[in-house]
């Protein structure tokens, strides 16, 4: 073994590399029984179908051969059901896979990514790996987004390349109008991805933005609104000259057979989304109004979370304090911006736990 610290792997790691963080995502005990509200995850069962497919693709000879690479039978389904063409869809493992693919394909080193702040972190970390840079645009305070957010540069100098929104936005849960998307996407000087995890839980989405503009594309995810989160599966919509070029970045089989037959499966099932959304929505405006009850700020969601924060009371120590009690929710601290409580909407159950421990701190 080599003592020179200088002749180590990590040496030889880029730098780029050597100098990120890295993303760390929201804990996932595994075992136990905690009520768990820190992740975003649907806490109902997936449409049945979903078992039903899994279970029949698992029996016959599917996983003996690879998976179709473009996942032809998904890309028809939805196609269908999202009213565009099978070419104007990407899939992938997950929507943080499509969010890599973009990255690669539209950001290079030296290059730079911007995004609002605070938002989803791993968007910096994606920057990071391709040795670019993260422009981080502040939210104003009712978490609208100043036209600045269109600068064709960062304060730095770098060319902006790609930018990214997540809308709705998380933590806040807030959502930025089509229209307003439509104009900050007309100014910038680059694609704008519309991360649109949350988009079955808002009232509106940008899919009609991807038909007018090809600078427009839209990602969407299993995990949050079909309850999959444990499968990975997500897709992109945009103009077929984008998803060519999209399509050259990917992995070969980055879904894999199941995930294909399960998520088409999922999407089939309408009525299982509708009736799951309105659950969740409903439950969504009792959280909302007992935190408010409770002396929090909590901010008008249309996502599956609630985002507060308390003018006088420290986040951390209720965070802490709901732990001991089994019940998970994430304390978000942003530097340079501030802390705060994220719940996401449980079971009308879960929910009414978390409420009574709150009450007792
Ligand atoms: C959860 C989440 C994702 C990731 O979704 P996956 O499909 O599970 O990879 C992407 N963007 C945002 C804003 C999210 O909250």
């Amino acid at each position: 073994m080599s003592t020179n610290p200088a002749s180590t792997a990590n040496s030889l790691v880029r730098p780029a590399i050597a100098a990120l963080a890295g993303y760390v995502p929201g804990e996932q005990p595994q075992g136990g029984k905690w009520i768990k509200l820190n992740t975003n995850e649907n806490p109902y069962a997936p449409s049945p179908a979903v078992a039903r497919a899994i279970i029949a693709t698992a029996a016959g000879r599917t996983l003996a051969k690879y998976p179709d690479p473009l996942a032809t039978v998904f890309r028809m389904r939805a196609a269908e059901i999202l009213g565009v063409d099978p070419d104007w869809i990407i899939c992938g493992n997950g929507s943080d896979d499509l969010l890599t693919i973009l990255v690669r394909t539209f950001v290079g080193a030296g290059e730079c990514l911007r995004m609002p702040y605070p938002s989803y972190i791993l968007y910096r970390t994606l920057a990071g790996i391709q040795g670019a840079t993260c422009d981080e645009f502040h939210y104003s305070a009712d978490w609208t987004l100043a036209d600045g957010f269109a600068a064709p540069q960062s304060a730095a100098g770098d060319d902006v390349k790609l930018a990214i929104i997540a809308n709705p936005n998380s933590p806040s849960g807030t959502l930025l109008s089509p229209g307003r998307i439509k104009e900050l996407a007309d100014r910038l000087p680059c694609a704008l991805v519309v991360d649109e995890a949350y988009g079955d839980f808002a009232d509106s989405n940008c899919l009609d933005l991807v038909r007018q503009n090809d600078r427009v594309i839209v990602t969407r995810s299993f995990s949050k609104s079909y309850a999959l989160a444990g499968l990975r599966f997500g897709f992109a919509v945009a103009q077929p000259h984008v998803i060519e070029q999209l399509l050259k970045v990917k992995d070969s089989y980055n879904c894999d057979a199941l995930s294909i037959a399960a998520a088409t499966a999922a999407i089939d099932d309408r009525a299982w989304l509708a009736e799951n959304r309105a659950k969740i929505i409903a439950t969504r405006r009792r959280l909302t109004d007992a935190m408010r009850g409770l002396g929090y700020d909590a901010v008008e969601s249309q996502a599956n979370f609630v985002w507060c924060t308390h003018p006088t009371r420290p986040h951390k120590p209720v965070y802490e304090a709901l732990k001991k009690q089994g019940v998970l929710i994430r304390f978000m601290n942003y530097a340079g911006w501030g802390d705060g409580l994220r719940i996401t909407v449980g079971t009308d159950a879960e929910i009414d736990a978390f409420l009574a421990c709150m009450k007792t701190l």
